[in-house]
């Protein structure tokens, strides 16, 4: 449950809250898609149409308190607290406040005509705006109401709770992404400070579901001096831990990441290529498919790799 105090600090921030416990917030690349300026790496990589995507989360709360994170974590609570709103009452509110901020472009000479047109049909939910989105207790129905709007989801959870992953073995979403903060518990534990003792065990747990999902992510976010250490190990563990993409994201220095960091612990385009490489030297099955320097993301797949699936359909 958000309290009026938490809406207000939300809504200072640009987030505009739906019901209980729901936020959404204008990404800044559908702004300038919408301008015509540029579009999203996820649309280079995967033809996302970022005019038309809603970033979204069903819950603030998270049990991680990732020291690189721009959100702010005095929010973060191990589990779910307070009332549970229905899943067509999240979706119907996150696109109503969506298209109510961006309907304010109109006025603007510059903006693309048609994408201002298109914005309000979304096709797209990114469900990653904050918080841990697994915690939701109604998330598959969520998914699944997204899918019969023929909205694609792509769902970004940290993995502590395997529980909630499996029962969307069922009730897909289009694109499941896992963060990664570390190949090894102690390298996690440094980065991504989880609540509880068993996080570690419990992302294993998940990272075994990974084969059993249709598109998959293995999301890193590379802070220097924490989580961009030892590609080796993550070379290792890749050989395991089969998903169908691995982006290798770098740190950017924001928000409130920039009361625990320092401008040094975001790496260039140039160090996140080289880790790549050396991600690939010791694991040479995978091979590098895209990348876009303005988001400095590197975005890995195996040789093997099917391109026809880029592109997805809901
Ligand atoms: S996919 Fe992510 S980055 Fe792209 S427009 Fe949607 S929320 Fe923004």
């Amino acid at each position: 449950m958000i309290s009026a105090e938490k809406k207000l600090d939300f809504e200072r921030q640009g987030y505009r809250v739906v019901g209980n416990h729901s936020l959404v917030k204008v990404c800044e690349w559908t702004k300038k898609a919408i301008k015509g300026v540029d579009t999203c790496y996820k649309c280079q990589f995967y033809g996302i149409n970022s005019w038309r995507c809603v970033q979204m989360s069903p819950t603030h709360q998270c049990d991680h308190r990732c020291v690189f994170c721009w959100r702010d974590t005095k929010y973060a609570h191990p589990t779910w607290q307070g009332p549970v709103d229905d899943p067509v009452d999240i979706i119907d509110g996150c696109i109503r406040e969506q298209v109510k901020y961006l309907q304010g472009f109109g006025g603007n000479p510059f903006v693309d005509k048609q994408r201002l047109e298109e914005m309000k049909k979304p096709i797209h939910f990114a469900i990653s705006l904050t918080g841990e989105p697994t915690m939701y207790p109604r998330l598959p129905e969520l998914i699944a109401e997204l899918r019969r709007k023929k909205i694609s989801s792509y769902l970004v959870t940290n993995g502590t709770i395997p529980t909630m992953v499996k029962q969307l073995v069922n009730n897909q979403p289009t694109q499941l992404y896992v963060s990664l903060y570390g190949p090894t518990n102690e390298i996690y534990q440094k980065s991504a400070m989880p609540i509880a003792h068993d996080s570690w065990e419990r992302l294993q747990e998940t990272l075994q579901l990974l084969p059993q999902f249709s598109r998959t992510v293995i999301r890193m976010t590379l802070t220097k001096g924490y989580t961009m250490v030892h590609p080796e190990l993550y070379a290792e563990m890749f050989k395991t831990v089969r998903a169908t993409f691995y982006e290798l994201k770098g740190y950017m220095w924001v928000g409130h990441s920039r009361e625990r960091l320092e401008i040094s612990n975001m790496p260039s385009h140039q160090e996140i290529q080289q880790f790549a490489q050396e991600i690939i030297r010791h694991n040479p099955e995978l091979k590098i498919l895209d990348e876009k320097e303005a988001s400095r993301v590197v975005l890995l797949a195996r040789g093997d790799f099917d391109s026809r699936i880029m592109s997805f359909t809901v």
